[in-house]
């Protein structure tokens, strides 16, 4: 299981697929193929880190702006 945003929407979603499979799947909103593997790295959250602190708010969780 991983997960993939679209980059042309915005959708994250999250695909069963092989790790064999090096082509990432179609975006299931808009069919694009404009999409990009997210590593799911729970330990990128890095706490008690000093300085260079980025926020990495994701990006408009619900509801993707009417991009059509
Ligand atoms: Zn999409």
């Amino acid at each position: 299981m991983y997960e993939y945003r679209c980059r042309q929407c915005n959708l994250v979603f999250e695909e069963l697929v092989s790790s064999a499979s090096l082509n990432t799947p179609p975006c299931p909103k808009c069919k694009g193929d404009q999409t990009e593997k997210i590593l799911s790295s729970f330990s990128g959250i890095v706490s008690g880190g000093s300085g260079g602190a980025q926020p990495m708010q994701g990006h408009g969780g619900c509801g993707g702006s009417g991009f059509s």
